[in-house]
């Protein structure tokens, strides 16, 4: 059995109310507390604003909290944006960083995602470092060419197991409802675990987790986190529903 932990994340992205948190986290909180012990470890990562709702409905209940995305300097002039200390002072243990979304809409790079990274480990953040190809370059036969370049550009020297998690996202599989084969995730996950050890070592890559994310649901993700490298999950739009999560929690 792999010493890795399962991790099931997910992430809220710009979505719902505070009232919406807060009803979502509570519904997660009471799930956990009425299961007791659990093989896996549960993250939520609400849009900043909402952080403060949500480490209130989740108090005690053994769910984490992690930002979606954070600077990478420690203060000043940055408008609208929320750095490593703001967010480990709300309560968060985590932090997405390099996310599909905030490359493409805010044109973030592998040395930009590197330095966000670098700045959460520095707060006592985990990073949860994101990866994965387009359509495009998965089409061109360039999936491992890819991702083992966005491991090499965003992962930062002072990587280890305890301080990052990596996100395996294809980006053609984010909200669409498709995924690859599962044999195909088992090969990326893996080749992804040889070139973080080249950053990090063989120890750290074998204990460091790698989840899958695009598409999970509660359908395909016994399957998926079966895999002998997939660590567990990031999941978008199945995050939002206190059933759909719990469901993608319980097939870990
Ligand atoms: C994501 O954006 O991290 C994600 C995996 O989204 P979805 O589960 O909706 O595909």
């Amino acid at each position: 059995m792999s010493a890795r932990r399962t991790l099931i994340a997910g992430n809220w992205k710009m979505n719902g109310l505070s009232a919406d948190a807060k009803a979502l986290a509570t519904g997660l909180a009471e799930k956990m507390k009425a299961a007791g012990d659990v093989n896996f470890e549960m993250l939520v990562c609400p849009p900043a604003i909402q952080i403060p709702v949500v480490a209130t409905a989740i108090a005690g209940s053994g769910i984490q909290l992690g930002g979606q995305d954070n600077h990478a300097n420690a203060s000043g002039a940055h408008t609208g944006d929320t750095s490593v200390a703001m967010l480990k002072d709300a309560g968060c243990g985590y932090a997405i960083v390099g996310h599909s979304e905030r490359r493409t809409d805010h044109g973030e790079t592998d040395a930009v995602v590197k330095d966000k990274a670098q700045a959460a480990h520095g707060a006592g953040l985990v990073a949860v470092i994101c990866i994965g190809e387009t359509e495009a370059e998965r089409d061109a036969g360039k999936t491992l060419d890819v991702n083992g370049s966005q491991i090499a550009g965003s992962v930062p020297d002072g990587s280890t197991s305890a301080n990052t998690v990596i996100a395996y996202e294809p980006v053609w599989a984010i909200g669409t409802g498709r995924t690859p084969t599962n044999d195909e995730v088992q090969e990326v996950h893996a080749f992804i675990r040889g070139e973080l050890a080249k950053k990090v070592g063989d120890a750290e890559a074998a204990k460091t987790r790698i989840l899958y994310g695009g598409s999970m649901n509660p359908g395909n993700s016994k399957d998926l986190l079966a895999l002998a490298d997939v660590d567990g999950g990031l999941i978008g739009g199945a995050s939002l529903k206190v059933d759909d999560f719990w469901t993608v929690a319980q097939n870990a």
